[in-house]
């Protein structure tokens, strides 16, 4: 018989509710569209889906860039959030506001008709671009994201170093990595951080002369394709445990929900991007949901006291920590 996995519940586990700093960090999700399918998403956007934000949405997301200085970083995700027609002037009231302007992006959409000016408009406006490329192998890259993505990936990356991205210090290029989904028991936390960014940097350079900034290494959280993967799989419960196992009580001060409000293409609020994917929305203190029309009623972005946790939360906290930044400690 097959022996039952108990867990400890992860406020339990934290010692108490996570609690939030003051918001300084916007992360807007502009929708489930994207040019890819990857195995992986927690989002399971694909170019069939057509959830994205509305004009109404973004007029509102806008006033809230342009009501509080006290966001310093506006960080744009999706799918490909480049597809959204609000893409550009939610990028552009940012930065009029001289906010920090991240562009979660795939690479492979700068091929895509009516998208290819996307390389120059990012080095105009200075955004800072974080793309994933979850290995340095083109095989592994092309099975998680689909066939012909590392060669698009790979040229897209040589076109923003031509455009000065890594070697003007305005111009921001980091790289995530993803691990690989496991496919048996033998899990393993995300490699040293350090170690894969010197690895990486010198394979790109040498096999491409690619350079970048940053590479921040992300755990693959059991939410979305990555749960479907684990339950059908039957590893989902092992997994969590695994990571419950890798408890790192360190990582808690720089959880990424601790500063940040995400937002969803309808407006809603969350405490973190994986907590919009599980529908479990961020609460006042006296437990109303929050959306960004509240937000501007409330004339206050600091209205949560207390972060909405889950299992998956101990995807963040294993081993070294995750978070959109890579490692926390
Ligand atoms: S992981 Fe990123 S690029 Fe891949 S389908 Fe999801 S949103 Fe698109
Ligand atoms: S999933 Fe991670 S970022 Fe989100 S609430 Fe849990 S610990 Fe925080």
């Amino acid at each position: 018989m097959q022996q039952e996995i108990v867990f400890t519940p992860f406020e339990q586990k934290a010692n108490s509710q996570l609690t939030k700093q003051q918001i300084t960090v916007l992360q807007v999700n502009l929708g489930k569209r994207c040019n890819l399918a990857c195995s992986h998403c927690h989002v399971e956007a694909s170019p069939q889906r057509t959830e994205e934000l509305s004009p109404e949405i973004c007029e509102q997301i806008i006033e809230l860039i342009n009501k509080f200085p006290q966001i310093k970083i506006v960080d744009f995700t999706g799918g490909a959030p480049e597809m959204n027609y609000g893409f550009k002037p939610l990028v552009e009231a940012a930065r009029e506001n001289h906010k920090q302007v991240i562009v979660r992006s795939n690479l492979t959409i700068y091929f895509e008709a009516g998208f290819t000016d996307l390389p120059e408009y990012f080095t105009q406006h200075q955004v800072r671009v974080v793309a994933s490329l979850p290995c340095y192998l083109a095989d592994n890259v092309d099975k998680m994201r689909g066939k012909g993505v590392f060669d698009k990936s790979i040229q897209a990356l040589q076109w923003l170093n031509k455009l000065g991205y890594s070697s003007n210090p305005n111009l921001i290029l980091d790289l995530v990595y993803n691990p690989q989904l496991p496919v048996n028991e033998n899990f393993s936390l995300t490699p040293n951080q350090a170690k894969l960014e010197s690895d990486y940097k010198k394979l790109l350079k040498t096999n491409f002369d690619i350079v970048f900034n940053n590479l921040f290494t992300i755990t693959n959280l059991p939410v979305g394709r990555t749960k479907f993967h684990l339950e059908r799989t039957k590893l989902y419960l092992p997994y969590l445990k695994f990571l419950e196992s890798h408890f790192n009580p360190v990582t808690i001060d720089g959880l990424m929900c601790r500063n940040e409000l995400s937002i969803d293409y309808l407006g809603n609020v969350y405490d973190c991007d994986f907590n919009q994917m599980m529908n479990l929305a961020a609460k006042t203190s006296s437990g109303e949901i929050l959306t960004v029309k509240n937000l501007l009623a409330l004339g206050s972005l600091d209205v949560i006291e207390k972060i909405q946790t889950a299992a998956y939360c101990y995807g963040c906290t294993a081993g070294s920590g995750s978070s959109c930044g890579g490692a926390l400690v």
